[in-house]
This record gives C-alpha cells, sequence and structure tokens, in this order.
C-alpha cells in the first residue's frame, strides 16, 4: 500500500504556520487542530522547515519561558524529510523509526501535498494485519470472508 491510500483517506490538509510566526503562536495551532507538529512554509506549498511540540519542549528546557516570544524558524527543524505519494507505507514506517520522527511530510513536484504521522501509519498496519487475519481464517475455516 502506498502513502496516497492514506492521503485519500485522510485527507491532504496540512496545516503551515510562516517562519516568523511566533513560538506561541504555534502552541495555539498545535492545540487548535489537535496536532503534534506543524509543517513551516512561506508560501503554504512549499516546506521551508518542520516544527513539533518536541523541539518546543527541547527549547523551554534549554533556553526558558522566553523562546514563547521568538519566531519558529529559531527552534524549527530545516533538512526535513519528504515523501512522495507513491512511496510504500511499509517504507516510511521504517524511516520514522529509524530517524525517530513521527511526522513526515508527503511532496509532489515540490509541493506540499499532505502529512502523515505515525498514528496515521499505525492505523493503516492495523487494518492490513485484521485483513490478513480474517483472510486466513477463511482459509483454515473453509469461509471464505
Ligand atoms: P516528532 O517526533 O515528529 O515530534 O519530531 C521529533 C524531531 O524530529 C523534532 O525535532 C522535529 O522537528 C523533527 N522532525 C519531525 N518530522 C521530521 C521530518 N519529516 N524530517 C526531519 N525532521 C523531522
Amino acid at each position: 500500500m502506498r502513502i496516497s491510500d492514506i492521503l485519500r483517506v485522510k485527507g491532504d490538509q496540512v496545516v503551515t504556520v510562516t517562519p516568523d510566526a511566533t513560538v506561541e503562536r504555534l502552541l495555539g495551532v498545535l492545540a487548535e487542530h489537535r496536532i503534534g507538529a506543524v509543517v513551516v512554509s512561506r508560501d503554504g506549498t512549499t516546506v521551508d522547515g518542520i516544527v513539533s511540540e518536541r523541539d518546543v519542549v527541547r527549547a523551554l528546557a534549554g533556553k526558558g519561558a522566553g523562546i514563547l516570544a521568538l519566531p519558529v524558524s529559531e527552534i524549527q527543524t530545516t533538512q526535513v524529510r519528504t515523501v512522495s505519494p507513491e512511496a510504500q507505507v511499509e517504507d516510511v514506517e521504517r524511516l520514522m523509526t529509524l530517524r525517530r520522527f513521527r511526522h513526515v511530510p508527503v511532496t509532489a513536484d515540490g509541493r506540499l501535498a499532505g502529512v502523515v504521522s505515525i498514528g496515521d501509519v499505525v492505523k493503516h498496519r492495523i487494518e492490513q494485519l485484521e485483513t490478513e487475519r480474517s483472510t486466513l481464517e477463511g482459509y483454515i475455516t473453509g469461509e471464505r470472508t
């Protein structure tokens, strides 16, 4: 299965902030959308960075509450790993596990086409395992489902 199959179900909406948005504003966006990371983008279509709740926690622990007034560009990750809609879900799962991040923006022709989280990938894996299990049960009992 491909990343585009996940996006077809969850949609291609990507929450972005501009690099000059403050960290306080970022926290509002994360809370409002109930998400853990946002893509940093100047124009809403290209990826300039990514900033997650972990970046905020790390900056707060290191520099204190003063970071709330700083722009997100000060705490973002700029070397963003993106994937294409054609990527296999299993490969993206491996990437997230190895690199220890829980979000991957999806781009097509350099433009944002969605975002997948580890939660989306796990949901997909559970559904896949359930389908496989019921198919195997069908073979064993002779009842095709
Ligand atoms: P996360 O687990 O997604 O909350 O992110 C953990 C760390 O990895 C944070 O420093 C993020 O800025 C960074 N990060 C998250 N997603 C990506 C990505 N796709 N490419 C590169 N870094 C990322």
